[in-house]
Formats: structure tokens, C-alpha cells, sequence
């Protein structure tokens, strides 16, 4: 199974990066797999949710493609979240399939302060 979530002592799923999501976020930062390579996943409050449009399993390609459509965090501010973590209390995101744009239900609770 290319798209891996394991879960974690404390609760929360580590949602394991598969090389086509690294591929999409390479592209929607503008930058390429290799600054990318070592994001091992993020950890998230829930497991992966399947899209109910198109059947794309949820991932952090997601969450940056929404951050990018929203204009909220530059590119590089993005990049350097993915890099060196998450620092700080985060708020849940709803989000958004970046398949095919349908929302993926509730919100997602990043787990903060993990070391991956
Ligand atoms: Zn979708």
C-alpha cells in the first residue's frame, strides 16, 4: 500500500508521505522531491479520510494545496513548516480534496510538537 498511516503511542496518525503526494507538493511549491525528501509524513488528530468525489485518499499534498489556494502562507513560508515542523499550537483546517475540490468532512487537528 503506497499511501501508509500508522498511529501512534499518543493518539495521533502519522500519515506516511507516498511519492506522488511528494511529487504534487514538489509542484504546488514551485520547488523539487529532493529539498522535499526528508518530510516523512505529518500527524494528524484522525486517520486518512477517502474523498467522496473521487476516491483520493486524504494528505498533506491536500493541506498544501488549500494553503496555496488560499493565498494565507508564501510558498516558502509553506516549505519551511514541512521542513522544520510544525512550531506552535496550529488550528484544526477543514479541508479540501485537491483531487477534485470536494470537502473532506469535519476538520483536521494537526498534532503538534512530534517528531517524525
Ligand atoms: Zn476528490
Amino acid at each position: 500500500m503506497s499511501q501508509e498511516t500508522i498511529l501512534l503511542p499518543n493518539g495521533g496518525f502519522q500519515w506516511v508521505l507516498s511519492n506522488k503526494e511528494r511529487e504534487s507538493i514538489a509542484n504546488a511549491l514551485d520547488t523539487d522531491g529532493q529539498t522535499l525528501s526528508s518530510i516523512k509524513g505529518n500527524v494528524i488528530g484522525r486517520a486518512r479520510e477517502t474523498c467522496s468525489g473521487c476516491g483520493k485518499l486524504s494528505g498533506l499534498d491536500d493541506f498544501v494545496k488549500n494553503a496555496v489556494d488560499l493565498g494565507v502562507h508564501s510558498k516558502s513560508f509553506i516549505l519551511g513548516v514541512l521542513t522544520d515542523g510544525v512550531k506552535r499550537e496550529t488550528p484544526s483546517h477543514a479541508l479540501q480534496c485537491s483531487g477534485c475540490g470536494t470537502h473532506f468532512e469535519g476538520v483536521f487537528p494537526w498534532v503538534v510538537d512530534m517528531a517524525i
